[in-house]
């Protein structure tokens, strides 16, 4: 494989070269949605971030088995040990059934990243649907030594696996901060230590969400479905597992242990996550009431927004900045985003109208290894984008004829954008909705192309004329050193 990638492994905390188990395999698990309601703006960006990974292994020659599951059984309310369960209280309060609740905010779900572009993972299982493999890794736990019963329940015993592996590895918590925060709290609780996390949890009577066991009639604690489907599907050795920041402790740090303990090897070789999308400065998430449903943000009906944004705006938005870099939700940003996507659109359709000529002035095969470049550093989308704007100026300097390009070099650049932008970057056209904006945004770019051609034939009275004309539409040119660049006022 020609391209070194160089992926951020949490595990280790530096950059690294991928190098799959079984080339050109790969294994990719991701923690996918606990479906109790809608999608929102946070739930976006795990999202696109492991398509693009997706879609990049896949671009390079990999053959990538992609696993997402859906939580539909176990997630309890304050993600902790205790308390309703999430899709169980929903289902109370709208007086359904639970897999009512789970089929519609799963079909839900799967609308919204339709639309945002994200391709179907390879299998989407439910925790619900592999209760009789989650219940054989608690077996092998209790056999090794990493789990107790009690009253019906099986926690996971921390400090027993401690001693023989590292809890905290990924999160860099010390099980000696964890004791000496918490021993002095326990004593009435079924728990052996407070940080002890449930395997199984006997079902008290008003829960419906129950299946038999040896242990009680109960249910899977929430960890454990990722460590069960995620070896059931990939192996008990896999190549990456992903999720968001917030899953790390202690989802994650769970699941290492549990794996870890089940089969005396780590499963996953490369963590990789995604940081959260801010809103002021805090976490987007549903629990602290501050998000905005991704449906929401493509209507435009909620009352933060200025504007509905169309998916490929949101998906634009993500992939301005790097996935391990938190990103601040505005009206501004979006904006921006929304006006980055379909200038990089217009100079695609642009590309397809150059007529070629005798000698390029033009170096492709420059701006395609600085493409790739970027992505093969921990998929630096930021800096690919500012290499693809880069183009964009090159492609306007080509349509007003101030640059030239030959046939050969004009095909490897419409290649280069339609690989990087479709194929890999996952963004589409969009016919329906931002048809306003993004028409308008052609019109303009259409004039400017007219302007530079005549500067370039000293129609300096016409050149004029058109920057005076958008001027008073609100539209400001400023002449840059490659061509130009505008704003709406
Ligand atoms: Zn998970």
């Amino acid at each position: 494989m020609e391209n070194k990638l160089f992926i951020y492994n949490t595990l280790s905390r530096k950059k690294e070269e991928f190098k799959p188990l079984n080339a050109p395999h790969v294994g990719l698990y991701v923690c996918g949605p606990t479906v109790y309601g809608d999608a929102h703006l946070g739930h976006s960006r795990p999202a696109i971030t492991f398509d693009l990974l997706f879609r990049y292994l896949t671009h390079i020659g990999y053959k990538v088995r992609y696993v997402r599951n859906i939580t539909d059984v176990g997630h309890l309310v304050n993600d902790a040990d205790e308390g309703e369960d999430k899709i169980a209280q929903k289902a109370r309060l709208e007086e359904l059934e639970p897999m009512e609740v789970v089929q519609y905010f799963t079909d839900r779900y799967h609308k919204d990243m339709e639309a945002l572009n994200t391709l179907k993972p390879s299998i989407e299982p439910r925790a619900s649907g592999h209760i009789i493999e989650q219940m054989a890794v608690i077996d092998k736990l209790l056999e090794n030594g990493f789990a107790y019963e009690s009253e019906g329940s099986v926690y996971f015993d921390v400090e027993a696996y401690s001693k023989k592996h590292n809890y905290g590895k990924l999160s860099g918590r010390k099980i000696e901060d964890l004791i000496s925060n918490t021993r002095d709290l326990d004593g009435q609780s079924e728990k052996h230590n407070s940080f002890d996390f449930a395997l199984w949890k006997k079902a008290s009577p008003e829960h419906i969400m129950r299946w038999p066991s040896k242990w009680s009639d109960g249910f899977p604690g929430w960890h454990l479905e990722c460590s069960a489907m995620s070896q059931k599907y990939l192996g008990e050795q896999f190549d990456i597992h992903g999720g968001g920041l917030d899953l790390q402790f202690p989802h994650h740090e769970c699941e290492i242990a549990q794996s870890t303990g089940a089969n005396g090897k780590e499963a996953v070789r490369y963590w990789m996550h995604n940081n959260m999308i801010t809103i002021n400065g805090q976490k987007m998430g549903k629990s602290l009431g501050n998000f905005i449903t991704l449906s929401q943000m493509f209507s435009g009906e909620n009352d933060v927004l200025d504007q509905p944004y169309s998916p490929m705006t949101v998906r634009f938005f993500i992939l301005q900045a790097h996935y391990r870099s938190p990103l601040d939700f505005s009206n501004d940003a979006l904006r921006a985003a929304e006006k980055g996507f379909n200038r990089l659109m217009t100079a695609i359709a642009t590309l397809e109208k150059i007529e070629p000529q005798a000698a390029s002035s033009i170096n492709v095969s420059e701006l395609k290894e600085k493409c790739y470049q970027a992505l093969n550093d921990d998929l630096n989308t930021p800096v690919l984008i500012a290499h693809l704007f880069d183009g964009v100026k090159q492609i306007n300097a080509l349509a007003a004829k101030t640059a030239s390009i030959t046939a050969e070099d004009l095909e490897a650049l419409k290649t280069l954008y339609h690989e990087i932008v479709y194929n890999v970057l996952g963004l589409k056209e969009e016919q329906e909705s931002g048809n306003d904006n993004q028409l308008l945004d052609s019109v303009i770019e259409l004039l400017l192309n007219a302007r530079s051609a005549a500067k370039q034939n000293k129609d300096w009275a016409t050149a004029d004329k058109i920057r005076d004309d958008l001027a008073a539409m609100g539209i400001v040119v400023k002449d840059t050193k490659d061509g130009f660049e505008w704003t709406i006022n």
